[in-house]
């Protein structure tokens, strides 16, 4: 079977090269050709011996899932989507800032965790995606905007693991990925720029703290579990307890002094004054003294049939700055992309139809790539 090269990270490789007969700097070289210099044609690789190349055609391929569509917003938000078979599409995010440029990235094809805010898990789950299928997001679009933007130097300064699926119930297959996304052969981040974002999946927590500690986002919604076993039912398994204890053990290990926890302000649900002074009690209780938490609010973007509606500004602005006159840094997320579509998943399960794929995906084709020369950076 002919191995897609996508799928390794670098110790992947070298074991991939030994079985060929190469040594581990032959690795590096192909390593760096793949995700540095975005090849995807041995022929390319002008310093590998021919003799190799010829090898590696014969048993590899370096193969990205194709491109459904790509929507450019006014705001230089680029939204894919990508065909990941069985009438399955995932969608991968840029989101250019003056001082940055963030590459949102799916873990899954849908996703079982079932989160009432959340369109992707409306649409229940498929399959986990490859590691390939992980980091050919990054490796597309990091080589696709250098050649568009006609610049050398790297783009995409930071990535957030909050695309769709729950990334750690697929750790086999994202670790790799992260480990090819911090690699100084591959692109390079640093684990303070790399951020898996989960919904509490403890477990997992304590083994991405030992295996590759990146940045962690925490999907909190609720200050109580009463609450959060409604929005997020996860924690019906893993309550707000485990959860936050699970937060502190990796903050031994994490790359930053702080774990972020992202909020979803949905209008009466979980947004009264009375929600917000429960958080700050829970995270006191958590942090013995020192707060060490980030809080990011983020308006909600309404779907059909979620049946929940966006906190009006004035009460996410009060919310706000409840959390920040107790101490705790607080942000609210600007809603970016808005004109290309609202919640994250949507456009994929406009595709995801099991009896029509065919057509839905060739319709979805019929609107693609609009002039790369508005993005704006
Ligand atoms: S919020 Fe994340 S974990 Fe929850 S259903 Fe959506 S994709 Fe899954």
């Amino acid at each position: 079977m002919t191995a897609n090269l996508l799928d390794y990270d670098l110790d992947g490789l070298a074991v991939f090269c030994d079985r060929l007969g190469e040594k581990r700097y032959r690795a590096v070289q192909l390593f760096r050709w793949i995700h540095q210099k975005g090849a995807s044609n041995f022929d390319e690789m002008s310093d590998l011996a021919k003799s190799l190349r010829e090898k590696l055609k014969i048993s590899a391929q370096i193969k990205a899932p194709n491109l459904i569509s790509q929507h450019i917003s006014s705001d230089g938000t680029i939204k894919w989507l990508f065909d990941v078979g069985g009438g399955d599409a995932v969608e991968t995010v840029f989101i250019p800032e003056e001082d940055r440029g963030t590459l949102c990235l799916s873990s899954q094809a849908g996703c079982a965790m079932g989160c009432r805010f959340c369109s992707t898990g409306h649409q229940g789950f498929s399959r986990n995606l490859k590691t390939g299928e992980i980091i050919a997001q990054l490796w597309f679009a990091e080589h696709f905007l250098r050649k568009h933007l006609q610049r050398d130097e790297r783009i995409i300064s930071n990535v957030v693991m909050m695309g769709m699926g729950e990334p750690l119930q697929n750790y086999s297959e994202l670790v790799p990925a992260l480990r090819a996304m911090l690699d100084d052969h591959g692109y390079g981040l640093s684990r303070r720029r790399v951020t898996v974002s989960t919904s509490g999946v403890v477990p997992m927590m304590d083994r991405l703290a030992q295996d590759c500690p990146v940045a962690l986002a925490v999907s909190l919604h609720a200050p109580n579990d009463a609450l959060r076993d409604d929005l997020v039912p996860l924690n019906k398994k893993y309550s707000l307890a485990e959860l936050l204890n699970a937060c502190n053990r990796y903050l031994a290990f994490a790359p930053r002094d702080f774990i972020t926890f992202e909020y979803c302000m949905l209008q009466d649900v979980n947004d009264q004054p009375e929600h917000a002074q429960q958080l700050v009690s829970l995270v006191r209780h958590y942090s013995s003294g020192g707060v060490w938490c980030k809080f990011n609010l983020i308006p909600f973007n309404p779907f059909p049939a979620s049946g929940l509606t966006r906190s009006v500004p004035e009460r996410i602005q009060a919310f706000a700055k409840i959390l920040s006159d107790a101490g705790i840094v607080t942000t609210i997320r600007k809603t970016r992309g808005d004109d290309i579509d609202a919640a994250c998943g949507q456009l994929a399960g406009e595709v995801k139809d099991r009896t029509r794929v065919g057509e839905r995906i060739a319709r979805q084709r019929t609107f693609v790539l609009k002039p790369v020369s508005v993005i704006s950076k």
